[in-house]
């Protein structure tokens, strides 16, 4: 049986549509170019397209796209951005993030998942997107300043170098809180000293560990 998987991605793309509101064409195609199967294991295929975080190896998951959509739309990106994702586990959004902008790279923590994450991107065509091994909480300071950070796990408090690392101009979209309670949060850097926050609304990441 041959599966439609082009419709299926358009199916998602209207769930997406309903459940956030969102209009931005730009983040919405992204969605229907990113083949979010390739990024799961066999046994998780069939569900690739439902509007819901997916097990992925070592305890972690692969972000529900719904609240990957509303990270991006947060984060305003533009084709000229250079961007960091902390916790890239399947290497998904990080996938969606390089259809926004012209680089991205991506830090892991466990090396397993990051191999992985590196198969997946080569397989979906994803060539401006690049996976590091190591902790996020520090950043990636080889490659900084960052127009955009997205943090995909979730710090009880938000790491000062992921502060440094964002360019002026800049914005982050990151979870802060417990395995309870988190709130997303997003940062907008006017100045070399100043970040003005805003608190968005509740999600659930796994947590941001090291640091
Ligand atoms: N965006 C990913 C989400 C994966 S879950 C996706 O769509 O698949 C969050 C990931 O953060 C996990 O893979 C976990 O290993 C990773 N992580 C947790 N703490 C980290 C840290 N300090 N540095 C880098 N990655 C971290």
């Amino acid at each position: 049986m041959t599966v439609d998987l082009r419709a299926e991605r358009q199916d998602l793309i209207e769930r997406i549509r309903a459940s956030t509101e969102l209009s931005d064409e730009r983040i919405l195609n992204a969605f229907a170019n990113v083949p979010r199967h390739e990024f799961l294991s066999e046994a998780q295929r069939s569900i690739a397209y439902e509007d819901r975080a997916v097990p992925l190896d070592e305890g972690q998951t692969v972000s529900q796209p719904s609240m990957i959509a509303i990270m991006l739309s947060e984060l305003e990106c533009d084709v000229g951005h250079r961007a960091l994702e902390v916790g890239t586990g399947s290497g998904y959004a990080a996938a969606l993030l390089g259809q926004l902008v012209a680089q991205v790279y991506g830090i892991e923590l466990r090396p397993a998942l990051a191999a992985r994450a590196r198969v997946s991107l080569e397989r979906a065509g994803a060539t401006n997107v690049h996976v590091v091994t190591g902790d996020g909480t520090r950043g990636l300071p080889e490659h900084a300043p960052y127009d955009r950070i997205l943090v995909s796990a979730a710090p009880a408090r938000i790491p000062d170098a992921l502060i440094e690392q964002l360019a002026v101009g800049g914005r982050i979209a990151i979870p802060v809180g417990n395995e309870h309670s988190q709130t997303l949060v997003v940062g907008h850097k006017t100045s070399p000293t100043d970040v003005e926050w805003r608190r968005t609304f509740p999600c659930i990441f796994v947590p941001l560990v090291g640091g």
